[in-house]
């Protein structure tokens, strides 16, 4: 490992252990999907998540993260980012999003989802569609030697082309791999062909956070959970993800992003183990 400009730099073996952390969170997320509905606490999917990660060999890298109390951040309806699990009790129609991190042997990986609760509205399941599709072609966006705001780009113009959404501009997407958070910043919007090259060994968290109404925002006094200011619904999906000379390896998705890679003719570059 080797940092250019503060960027970590992976050696091939690092990739793989962040592939080992990216399939626990992977995992995690695909098992708290399958827990969502009305009825459960945010609290209750937090300790299957933490339970998961642990029996899975891993760590749960938000618990104790500048004090946070939780192994997700679970963001319920108008909620943005970093709603902290406890005794909220999801209800039918709900929109959640769950945030998730791990790791393994010191590496990380971090991802989210955003699912409906029950038969949630249409419109707030588009936004979430929108959302993650939005996420897919930042990766597509992504070439070995191309820029950093590729990926920013390539999001905004998913969200601009297929709605009139928020895209929030105050919380961005990241370097990863020793620590959970690294340099370099990855917005959600902003013009192509900027910021550093994209280089094997690189790994990114992309992860766009949009928003039915407006995407202003404010913090709560609890210090963590992010709301929209006008109260409207909003989404978030993640990856964490590395570029090889094949193409991008989403290290988070269990299949490493190749079927949706494929859908948006990309193909993805898994590193052998
Ligand atoms: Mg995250
Ligand atoms: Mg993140």
């Amino acid at each position: 490992m080797f940092r250019d400009r503060g960027i970590e730099i992976k050696t091939r073996e690092q990739i793989l252990a962040m592939r080992a952390a990216g399939l626990v969170v992977g995992r995690t997320l695909e098992l708290l999907r399958g827990e969502v509905r009305a009825g459960i606490s945010t609290g209750e999917l937090d300790a299957i998540a933490e339970d998961h990660i642990r029996s899975s060999g891993a760590t749960p890298s938000f618990k104790g993260y500048h004090g946070f109390t939780g192994s997700i951040c679970a963001s319920v309806n108008d909620e943005i980012v970093h709603g902290i699990p406890g005794d909220r009790v999801l209800a039918e129609g709900d929109l959640i999003s769950i945030d998730c991190g791990a790791i393994v042997d010191g590496w990380h990986g971090d991802a989210a989802i955003t699912v409906g609760v029950g038969t949630a509205d249409a419109e707030l399941l588009e936004l979430a569609r929108i959302c993650e599709e939005s996420m897919w072609r930042g990766f597509a966006a992504a070439k070995l030697g191309g820029r950093l705001t590729d990926i920013s780009a390539a999001v905004e113009a998913h969200v601009r082309a297929t709605s009139s959404y928020g895209i929030v501009e105050d919380f961005v997407g990241h370097g990863i791999g020793s620590a959970m958070h690294q340099p370099p910043n990855v917005p959600n919007f902003g013009r192509p062909g900027r910021g550093p090259k994209l280089v094997e060994g690189l790994a990114l968290a992309v992860e766009p956070m949009i928003t039915l109404g407006k995407q202003d925002n404010h913090t709560l006094d609890d210090d963590w959970t992010v709301v929209t200011d006008d109260g409207r619904a909003a989404a978030h999906t993640e990856h964490t993800f590395t570029l090889t000379p094949q193409g991008p390896w989403v290290l988070t998705a269990l299949d490493g992003g190749e079927a949706k890679l494929a859908e948006l003719g990309v193909t993805f570059g898994p590193l052998a183990d």
